[in-house]
């Protein structure tokens, strides 16, 4: 089992050390680990932006994967918060250090924090689209990834969840930034957090994942997008469950930003 996706005492929103995950992770018979703790970078004068200090977050990762190195492979990774007009950027802040595996990830939407300060004030239909042609405006300029997060992140911010559209609303949208993925050679992630967010899916849901699949995308990554140690490697055997289940035979890694495949068995 391998989780690509967990945040570490380095992200904002995170207090648990490298050690006790990596801990934890082995306990779960976890072979490979990832953290991508978070950056999320703003314009000027718009949201707090933060990132985490390269230094001790390499120091601390280097500390874990050389002590647990016979038991684990722990990878180094980063979680970029997309937002427009700011992959330059983004790209000086990797260029420095030698990341195995980058995940861009869509965290605001008109300049506002989805998960704590964005209310639509207007119709679900219209926010819908308004984040997936956002997005698709960010994959036009971002390069520097390896893999798109939880896309239909939004879904866990409406309030009543009754109101988030049904798919066919908002089909195109997603088609357009699911193609552009795929013409770029980017992965596309399965995230288990949903279901600990309120949803009863997995991001994507099943109807976006299919559509991946028919379109033509080969590339999935797993990740529990925990932070903290009990939600290691939550939901991945459902999720490679499901990946069988759509006719996947791999699912993917990244070492010092090169794909390689893990056959799910
Ligand atoms: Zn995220
Ligand atoms: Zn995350």
């Amino acid at each position: 089992m391998f989780d690509l996706h967990c945040h570490s005492e380095f992200s904002i929103d995170s207090k648990e050390t490298m050690k006790s995950s990596v801990q934890s992770a082995i306990e779960k018979n976890i072979k490979t680990i990832c953290f991508t703790d978070h950056i999320d970078l703003f314009p000027p004068n718009t949201l707090h932006e933060y990132s985490f200090m390269k230094s001790l977050y390499f120091q601390s990762l280097y500390q874990v994967k050389y002590t647990f190195r016979s038991k684990i492979e722990v990878l180094s990774g980063a979680e970029l918060g997309m937002y427009p007009g700011l992959s330059s950027r983004y790209d000086d802040f990797l260029s420095q250090e030698e990341f195995d595996y980058i995940i861009l990830s869509m965290h605001s939407l008109k300049g506002k924090d989805i998960a704590s300060d964005w209310c639509y004030n207007e119709l679900p239909e219209i926010a819908i689209k308004h984040y997936y042609s956002e997005m698709y405006k960010c994959l036009i300029e971002y390069n520097n990834f390896d893999a798109l997060g939880h896309i239909d992140y939004i879904d866990r911010y409406f309030q009543n969840k009754e109101l988030i559209p049904k798919f066919n609303v908002y089909e195109k949208e997603v088609n357009k930034v699911l193609e552009l993925l795929i013409e770029k050679d980017k992965a596309l992630e399965l995230n288990t957090a949903g279901t600990r967010s309120g949803l009863f899916y997995f991001h994507p849901k099943i109807e976006i994942l299919l559509r991946y699949r028919d379109l033509g995308g080969k590339y999935i990554t797993l990740g529990s997008d925990a932070h903290r140690k009990d939600d290691i490697g939550a939901g991945i055997k459902d999720a490679i469950k499901l990946l069988k289940e759509l006719g996947y035979k791999n699912t993917y890694k990244f070492i010092k930003r090169k794909r390689l495949a893990l056959p799910l068995g």
